[in-house]
Formats: C-alpha cells, structure tokens, sequence
C-alpha cells in the first residue's frame, strides 16, 4: 500500500526525522490559508499523487509570493498530471502540500527496501539526487552505492561511515548522517514499509541535512497490525479493479497487456502469462482465483476482467485439483449471462471435474473456443484476438 508525500513526511516527522515544515489542502482557499498560516517568504505548492516525477511535470513549485501560492494551487489542483511513473493516462491531482521552501545547497538520493537477496534490509545512496535517478542508474550504476544491515545489529557506525563518505559528507553532516539513518531505519522496521525513498535529501545552505520528498510503501500483509496506516489509505490513487479483487479476496493485479487471464495458482497464471508473450501478446492481468474458489468468486473475476477495457480476448486456464472445473464452469457462465461476452473466450479445462466443466459450457450456447493444453490455448487466444481485430 502506497501512500501520500505528505502523510510519509508526518510518519517519519513521529521518528524524529527532519522534514520541512508543512500543511496538507484540499481546496485552493485551503492552500493560501496554510501558505498564510506558515508564513514565507518561499513556500512550495506540491501536488499530491501516488508517483513520482511530479516535479518535471510542472507538480512542484518553488513559489515567493501568496499570490503565486493561488496561482500554481489553481493551475494544479484538479489538474491531471502525467509523469514517467503514472502511465499515459495521468493521474488527477485531489490533494496538494503547502511546505516551507528549503535553501538547497546539494540533492542526494537515498532510499531504504526489501533486498530478496540478501534478505536484508538494503540501503541506497547515491550524490545524483533530485529529479533523474532512472537515468543515474542507467548510464551511470557506479554513482550508486548499496549496503545491507544485519537485522540482528540494525544501523552501525560502520553503515552511516559507508553513507557518509559516498555522500562525500564533511564530519558535522556525517554526524547528522549518524542521528538520521538509524531513525529512517526504524521507522522502516517498526512501520512494515516495503519502500522508503528520500529524493532529494538536501542539505541546505545552512547546513542542514533534511529530507524534501519522501515515497513510502508499505507491506499489505502487516498492514493489520497498522491500523495507523491502513487510515491513511486513498482508494481514489488505486486501481479500481485491484479494489473490487480485493473486496473477493482474489489474488489479481493489473497489468498492461490486451489478454484477460483467469487461472487457478499463481504459478501456472505467471507460466499462462509467460506463454501469452511468448506467442507475440502481453496479459492484461495477474489473476490466482485460488484453490477454494466459489462460484460467485469466479463470477466476481470474469466481471473485472470483462470490464476492463483494454482486454481484446479472455484466456480461462483452470488445472482443476482443489478448484473443480464446474465451479470455474458456473461462474463463467453466470457472469456472461449477466454482463454479455464481447470478445473471444479460449477455454483449457483439465483435472476435477473436467468433464462436467466442458458440459456446462457446451450447454450454455457461450461462444467459446476450447482449448487441449497451454500452449494450444495461448495460441488460439492470440490467433483469435488477431482476427477480431
Ligand atoms: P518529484 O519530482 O515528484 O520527485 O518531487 P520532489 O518533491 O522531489 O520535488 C522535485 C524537485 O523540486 C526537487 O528535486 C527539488 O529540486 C525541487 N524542490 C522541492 N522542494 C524544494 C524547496 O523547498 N526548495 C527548492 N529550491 N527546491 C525544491
Ligand atoms: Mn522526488
């Protein structure tokens, strides 16, 4: 779960970390008020989005004058801002940050997560901060420093040393360096996050280190012991489809691609979705309907994956063993017979039931095309979705 810029600066503010000054608005009359409230001279007008890149987008904005703070909160709140990192379509600005403008004499990156690895807790720094980190890491990897903790030690003085010196820090910066990265690192254990991105970290012209932006992500499965967090939940920044999932308890994800996927166990969705690329097409969809599933569950699933408009054809792979191909059989069924079917559906049925899933179809009058394995299904559904087009 992801979380606004503004709501990670008060969870790092509660572990002591310095951040700038800020009020949060909801209303360009909000925005002056807090530009008011805080006094000046310089504030900056932030928009508010689950993405970053917002400031080449024209989403921040160093600005010297109440004037200007109604100026720039005008043009963007209710704007949609497209960045590198929210797709084509953009994403609608709701939510804006009124913070007190910081004097930056330097930008580093510095960010914390999960590193599979090692299974540590991974620590990135980097002296290229501010706005082109992506391309830092492309062209110039060596610029990137990345250590591991030890979770049995936590942040030792060999750590900030290692950070220190990649951030070429002088010995006073090196000492806030040292009160800094052990409060960033418990607020990453003790919060569950699976993200904490600082960039920049500026130090400013008078020598302070603090922290300008800040992207926080947290592990939804310790989120129930985080009730502080789960509050802090926009469901307006997330995908309505993962929302709807999730209300049924289905393990889907959206994606990008134009094949709608239904399967049962998560490895044979990645291998369906593997085998989809493979024949030239990319899935719409992650989508487990799990062991258990019911027929509403399936109903449930075919419904999302129909309303999306992006997919062009709907591959349904089920290897029944817990999951009985008449349930998943019923739920199609059910689903087509309440939303309609307007593109191609390839069905693969093996396993439980089988035989009784293929009837229920067959009886059903459904328009589709039944598939012997994998490989012939993932052809049929590319071929099909090729001749509709
Ligand atoms: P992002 O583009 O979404 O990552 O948004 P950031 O919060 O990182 O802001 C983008 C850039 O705006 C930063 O890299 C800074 O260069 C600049 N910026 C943000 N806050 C301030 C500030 O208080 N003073 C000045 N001078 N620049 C700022
Ligand atoms: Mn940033």
């Amino acid at each position: 779960m992801n979380i606004h810029e503004y709501q990670a600066k008060a969870v790092l503010r509660e572990f002591g970390v310095p951040v700038p000054r800020g009020i949060a608005a909801f209303s360009v009359d909000e925005a002056v008020k807090a530009a008011e409230q805080m006094g000046g001279p310089v504030w900056v007008v932030k928009a508010q989005i689950h993405a970053g890149g917002r400031g080449k987008a024209g989403g921040v904005k160093v600005v010297k004058s109440i004037d200007d703070v109604r100026k720039e909160s005008t043009r963007i709140l209710g704007s949609t801002l497209v960045t590198h990192q929210t797709g084509p379509k953009g994403k609608q600005v709701n939510r804006l940050y009124i913070e007190e403008g910081s004097a930056i004499d330097k930008e580093f990156y510095l960010s914390m997560l999960i590193d599979r690895e090692s299974s540590r807790v991974a620590i990135v720094v980097s002296t290229e901060g501010g706005m082109n980190i992506e391309e830092v890491a492309h062209d110039t990897p060596e610029k990137i420093l990345t250590i591991t903790v030890d979770p049995a030690t936590g942040i030792m003085p060999h750590h900030v040393r290692s950070v220190s010196r990649a951030l070429n820090l002088d010995a006073e910066l090196g000492k806030q360096m040292g009160s800094l990265l052990p409060k960033l690192y418990k607020a990453f254990v003790d919060k569950d996050m699976s993200l904490l991105e600082i960039n920049p970290l500026v130090v400013t012209r008078d020598r302070k280190l603090i922290c300008l932006d800040a992207k926080v992500g947290f592990d939804g499965n310790a989120l129930y012991r985080h009730p502080d967090i789960v509050e802090l939940r926009d469901e307006s920044e997330e995908d309505e489809k993962e929302i709807e999932a999730s209300k049924f308890d289905l393990n889907y994800i959206s994606l990008d691609g134009s094949i709608g996927c239904m399967v049962n166990g998560a490895g044979l969705a990645m291998a369906t979705m593997d085998i989809i690329k493979l024949y030239g097409m990319a899935p719409a969809n992650f989508l487990d309907v799990g062991g258990g599933a019911t027929k509403e569950k399936v109903t449930a699933a075919f419904k999302i994956i129909t309303a999306d408009p992006n997919v062009k054809g709907i591959l349904i792979n089920i290897f029944g063993g817990i999951m009985k191909c008449d349930v998943i059989a019923e739920g199609v069924v059910a689903a087509v017979k309440e939303v309609g079917l307007k593109v191609p559906l390839v069905v693969r049925l093996e396993g439980t039931n089988v035989e009784l899933g293929k009837e229920i179809i067959r009886d059903s009058g459904l328009n589709v095309v039944s598939a012997d394995d994998l490989d012939d299904a993932a052809q049929k559904v590319v071929a099909a979705v090729k001749k509709a087009a």
